[in-house]
């Protein structure tokens, strides 16, 4: 149906989005697909955190990182790149990409309002107020994201603002370099900024008070992970309740193990400890909240596939988010990548395991660092599939899609691995 004009002239959206990250934007580019007038909301920048200062410029960094560590395992003594370039680089991705973005949804036909969608009413038609004036809309996707949260720590609001702590925000503007670097909260971006660091040859303590981390990982290849990651240089302080932090020249962050009290310091401390939703228009009835803003996966790709789903419910499809097949990585060096269920939740299944030894191209890649597949059935069906390897990131969206044995994968290729595994 196409969108009416009101008595007063009021234009009347099919959709209105409200927030530009990937739920959004893809929520406003699935609807334009069928046609539908679609009005979005963006009070930043679009893209939402994970293109601004989150997934994109976290890869960018992680890049040149690695890069620079690699160049090492084959004899080459390049210059460090200075934080600088480091920066320039992300942003540079980050305009390509938003570049991108704005054309098709400028090409979809797609009506931007940047300012904040501040109060949604619900009457004929939704209301959506703004400091641009009132607009209406048949049907609303709330994608409003989320945001850091920040630990209740003694002393920790004095670090932050004496600028030695700061946010994964704050982490991509900094001005330097730290030569010992200590991060709260070991889950998957507290890893990858640790990986950076690590990388660049920092000293790097990944400070969590779970014992054991990254909960979906079956034991043994959690194990492999870590070991892989603390060879080079990356340590963890697991299992530790934080007491206070304080700031002088350094920051120092005091904890409590196993009864005793104890400490470790550090030029900076980047704090990530999670994601918390914002938005306050669950209240309203009959709007669809998806991505990060619904508090459920705090994923990207999630998002994505949540909006989508929105948009054909409103088109009057029954289709719900399929949330058992949402793979998850962690772009470390090794990365870390994993998919469905795992072993220890699925005692009675078969199991096959093999090192990433057996693909020839991961020897030749991996500068000795080592990997292993493992994949988790129940009679030939793929339940699930852990990975610590690069090039698993690649491969871990395809392990549930079945079939796999009936591909030819070329020679030398990471995902040889398969035909050994499956
Ligand atoms: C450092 C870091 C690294 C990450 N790496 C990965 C990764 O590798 N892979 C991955 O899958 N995920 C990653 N994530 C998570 C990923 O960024 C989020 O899951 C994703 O951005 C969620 O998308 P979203 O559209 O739900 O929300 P967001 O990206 O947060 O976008 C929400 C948008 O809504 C806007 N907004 C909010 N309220 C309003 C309002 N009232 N009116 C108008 N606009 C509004 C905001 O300005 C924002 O632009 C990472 C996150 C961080 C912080």
């Amino acid at each position: 149906m196409g969108h009416l004009q009101r008595e007063n002239q009021q234009t009347i959206y099919d959709i209105a989005v409200i927030g530009g990250g990937p739920a959004g934007y893809t929520a406003a580019l699935e609807a334009a697909r069928y046609k539908k007038k679609v009005i979005l909301f963006e009070r930043g920048e679009m893209g939402g955190v994970c293109l601004n200062e989150g997934c994109i410029p976290l890869k960018s960094f992680l890049h040149v990182s690695r890069i620079y560590r690699k160049s090492f395992a084959h004899g080459l003594k390049p210059s460090e790149p200075s934080i600088e370039y480091i920066k320039k680089t992300a942003q540079e991705n980050i305009k390509k990409l938003k570049n991108g973005l704005l054309y098709s949804l400028k090409t979809a036909g797609i009506e931007i309002v940047n300012a904040e969608a501040e109060q949604i009413e619900k009457s004929e038609f939704y209301k959506i107020a703004t400091s641009k004036g009132a607009f209406f809309s048949r049907d609303v996707i709330a994608a409003t994201g989320s945001e850091q949260v920040i630990p209740s720590i003694n002393g920790l609001a004095d670090a932050i603002q004496k600028k030695k702590a700061v946010t994964s925000r704050e982490f991509f503007e900094l001005r330097e370099m730290p030569d010992e670097v200590l991060i709260l909260g070991a889950g998957a971006v507290g890893i990858e900024i640790a990986s950076f660091y690590t990388d660049m040859g920092r000293q790097v303590t990944l400070i969590d008070s779970k014992e054991r981390i990254l909960g979906d990982i079956d034991d043994d290849i959690l194990q492999l992970y870590m070991n892989q990651l603390e060879k080079q240089g990356m340590r963890f302080l697991l299992g530790v309740d934080i007491c206070e932090v304080e700031t002088e020249d350094k920051v120092c962050v005091i904890y409590r193990k196993d009864g005793e009290i104890d400490e470790v310091s550090g030029d900076c401390l980047v704090i990530a400890a999670g994601r918390k939703p914002v938005g306050n228009f669950n209240h309203v009835e009959g709007i669809y909240i998806c991505g990060d803003a619904n508090g459920k996966s705090m994923l990207a790709h999630t998002a994505i596939q949540e909006a989508a789903a929105a948009v054909h419910k409103i088109l009057g499809e029954e289709r719900q988010a399929d949330y058992s097949q949402i793979p998850a990585v962690i772009y470390s060096s090794p990365e870390l990548s994993w998919i469905g269920g795992n072993e220890s939740k699925n005692t009675a299944a078969d199991v096959s395991k093999k090192t990433m030894d057996f693909s020839s191209r991961y020897v030749i890649d991996a500068d000795g660092v080592k990997g292993c597949i493992k994949i988790i059935k129940e009679k030939e069906k793929i339940l699930g599939c852990q990975i610590v390897g690069d090039g698993g990131s690649e491969l871990i969206a395809f392990m549930l899609s079945g079939n796999l044995d009936k591909i030819v994968y070329p020679h030398p290729s990471v995902s040889e691995i398969l035909r050994e595994v499956l």
